[in-house]
């Protein structure tokens, strides 16, 4: 029964979804969006949103595969996969085990714990887990955060449910431009109607209430339900379901959709791992200062998970009036400024930041 494997891979997609913020690689979680500090933790990298070349390339990634994913496995992410079907799902099936008439009623009172904790993960993926829990209830922003979103997520999930799918769902949309003729679709086997008995099992089963045997319908989310309602009578009389999986996973497009994602994660590998780990930049600023005087504003980027003690410093006979000494945390940026002053005419100065095995000089005007 395809119902005993769906359930399997929504607890494993429910456990990776709430462990990946605090699954911590490098210090950080391994998957999170730092909002004070703009950056993205990305399997132990951090990537800056001045980055654009990364950001673009994360974005490209990601594009191909929901691409390929789509265009061979059909909308195997909204029956299988989808934070909202898994809840509904589950939630469905709690309800039915109570055994209860008013079934709707106790699935909308399950939903409210789960709805407080879909709200509270989905902060973990912007702020620190541990920093989200202390401050839950004491920080005003955290906490009028988590209520709205808590609030939004019930509210979505009791009335709108299954109908975001067709009504405001993007990726729903996105998905008629994707399909092929080939790509993996849940049919009623039309060639076979003769045999079916009309028992209106699959239409029952079905959560989007689809009668199958009309024909595709672009609000199937392609669960399986109808397969497994079918199975049972269809199994009985020796024959396969009457609606069931129908496409050709092993084609051509599989391979070149396929091998372009992998090009684009394996890009995005070597984009990441070839980085500096640390980043110089300065900029001279146009400030009116006395002869022989400039000032330089300068941002350190420290792309590695390690602390770093750094040296700012010149090779030219220049004065640097400011602090030299800096510490940088693991996957931070800082911000400074500098004076130089020199007494001998000069067109450019160097500025070095050093220590361990890091050199790195700028050369940058002087007037
Ligand atoms: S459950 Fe199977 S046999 Fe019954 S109506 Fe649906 S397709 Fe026909
Ligand atoms: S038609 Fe079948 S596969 Fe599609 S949503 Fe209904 S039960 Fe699920």
């Amino acid at each position: 029964m395809w119902k005993k494997k769906r359930r399997a891979v929504a607890i494993l997609q429910a456990v990776i979804l709430t462990a990946l913020p605090f699954l911590a690689i490098n210090g950080q979680s391994a998957f999170r969006f730092d909002i004070p500090t703009l950056k993205l933790y990305f399997f132990g990298s951090a990537i800056w949103i001045r980055e654009f070349y990364l950001i673009l390339a994360v974005t490209l990634f990601f594009i191909l595969l929901i691409t390929f994913a789509t265009a061979i496995f059909g909308r195997v992410w909204c029956g299988w996969l989808c934070p909202q079907t898994v809840l509904l799902d589950l939630t469905q099936s709690i309800a039915d085990l109570a055994g209860t008439k008013h079934l709707k009623t106790v699935q909308r009172l399950i939903l409210l714990p789960l709805s407080a904790m879909v709200s509270i993960t989905m902060i973990w993926y912007f702020v620190p887990p541990a920093e989200t829990l202390r401050s839950l209830f004491v920080s005003t922003t955290i906490t009028a955060f988590f209520l709205v979103l808590w609030l939004l997520v019930y509210l979505e999930l009791t009335f709108l449910g299954r109908g975001f799918c067709t009504s405001i769902c993007p990726y729903a949309m996105l998905q008629n431009a994707l399909f092929d003729k080939d790509t993996l679709i849940i049919e009623y086997d039309a060639s076979r109607d003769e045999t079916c008995m009309k028992c209106d099992a699959c239409v029952s089963a079905c959560p989007v209430g689809i009668d199958i045997k009309q024909g595709l319908n672009s609000a199937c989310i392609a669960c399986a339900a109808c397969i497994d309602a079918c199975r049972p009578l269809s199994e009985h009389r020796g024959m396969p379901p009457f609606p069931n999986y129908k496409g050709r996973i092993i084609r051509s497009k599989t391979f070149w959709l396929g091998g372009g994602t992998a090009v684009a994660a394996l890009t995005l590998f070597l984009f990441i791992a070839s980085r500096p780990s640390v980043d110089f930049l300065v900029t001279r600023d146009n400030a009116s200062l006395p002869a022989g005087l400039n000032r330089y504003s300068y941002t350190i980027y420290n792309n590695s998970g390690k602390l770093l003690p750094l040296e700012l410093s010149s090779p030219d006979r220049i004065t640097l009036i400011g602090e030299h000494a800096l510490l940088l945390q693991p996957f931070s940026a800082i911000h400074g400024r500098i004076l130089v002053k020199s007494t001998g005419k000069l067109n450019q100065v160097d500025l070095r930041i050093s220590g361990g095995d890091i050199s790195i000089i700028r050369k940058t005007g002087f007037q």
